[in-house]
């Protein structure tokens, strides 16, 4: 167990939230003249601040209470309160595990907090001899992890999360925007466990809805409540929420389609391996793949001049690109392509 309060910035911990027109009365019948909106229209009235119809659909799915649910504007809306809530700018610092999202990195810049980056070994599992160390650095507030991570595609030891959360006495950030491709479980259900524990999932992955921006954390209530705090208190638009809760009842279209992109990525991994541009395929339990290529600035540019984008992540992982798996049409253009180049 972590004491909260003593990593919470001050600032945030004394805050007194925005009370919106809309946490006074939550109802939907009435007169409401209380929010300046105008009367005349479909999309007038404010949204829903807290979410609640998305996150009771949520909470039955995830099987948590909703009490343990924030929605934000995508995930990269929740990294940033993170970091505004636990890390005070210009002194605290935060940790993460190389190479790994970069949006860890900006919203550290942005909150001018500075983000110590400790590299993945080989297999691109976290060096825990490396991170013990640190790990007693007081101004050491966060933790992030990816996992499945991004772009390696592996999903991080367990065990090695599990000491992190067990001796970490700041917050441990897992990123689980990839875990509906993995077989794993999900860390969700250990939230109760650890009191220094966040999970975030997306749904611009596998829900297919990158474009409505919902990202979601779980988490227990103490740190939900300064999620809520710090949030813009209208932060998910009311044809986001409607477009989340629709995507979410509709479990069928949704594990139909993971099942396609799962058996694309077999039938590409094939594929790749063939090819003699090609060294080698990286494991991965997400939607995409890490591959080693000849030449990756090369191939990068030749693919892009035939309108096939690809990720160079030549300056993470020495001649890597990343390749999000398509749809059956695309991903046959692209293999044919890559070998014609
Ligand atoms: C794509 C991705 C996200 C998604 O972020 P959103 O803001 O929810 O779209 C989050 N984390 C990682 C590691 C990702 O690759």
């Amino acid at each position: 167990m972590i004491n909260l309060k003593k990593i919470v910035r001050q600032n945030i911990w004394d805050l007194d939230a925005y009370t919106s027109a809309r946490d006074e009365f939550s109802g939907s019948e009435g007169v409401f003249l209380d929010a300046n909106e105008n009367p005349f229209g479909t999309l007038n009235r404010y949204p829903d601040p807290y979410q609640i119809e998305l996150k009771s659909t949520l909470a039955e799915l995830k099987k948590v209470d909703l009490q343990n649910i924030f929605v934000g504007n995508g995930s990269d809306e929740i990294i940033d309160l993170v970091f505004r809530i636990f890390c005070n700018p210009g002194k605290d610092r935060a940790l993460t595990f190389s190479p790994t999202y970069g949006m860890y990195d900006v919203s550290a810049n942005i909150n001018n907090v500075d983000l110590i980056k400790v590299p993945l070994n080989n297999s691109f599992q976290i060096n825990i001899e490396q991170t013990i160390p640190l790990l007693n650095d007081k101004q050491l507030k966060l933790i992030f992890i990816c996992s499945p991570n991004n772009p390696t595609g592996n999903t991080i030891n367990q065990s090695d999360i599990a000491y992190l959360l067990e001796n970490f006495k700041g917050i441990v950030f897992i990123d689980e925007a990839y875990i509906d491709f993995a077989n794993n479980d999900s860390w969700i259900e250990m939230i109760n466990q650890y009191n220094n524990l966040i999970v975030s999932q997306t749904f611009s992955k596998a829900r297919g809805l990158a474009a409505a921006r919902i990202g979601v954390a779980y988490t227990n209530t103490a740190i939900i409540k300064l999620l809520n705090k710090v949030k813009p208190p209208y932060n998910v638009s009311k044809l986001n929420q409607e477009a989340a809760t629709k995507a979410l009842k509709n479990i069928e279209e949704y594990e139909h389609n993971i099942a396609i992109i799962l058996n694309q990525k077999e039938t590409l991994i094939k594929a790749l391996k063939q090819s003699n541009k090609v060294i080698q395929v990286y494991p991965s339990d997400a939607n995409f793949l890490l591959v080693e290529v000849t030449d990756a600035n090369t191939i990068y540019n030749a693919l892009v001049k035939q309108k096939i984008i690809t990720r160079n992540r030549n300056n993470l992982v020495n001649n890597c690109i990343r390749i999000t798996i398509g749809s059956e049409s695309e991903n046959n253009l692209f293999i044919t392509t890559l070998n014609n180049l």
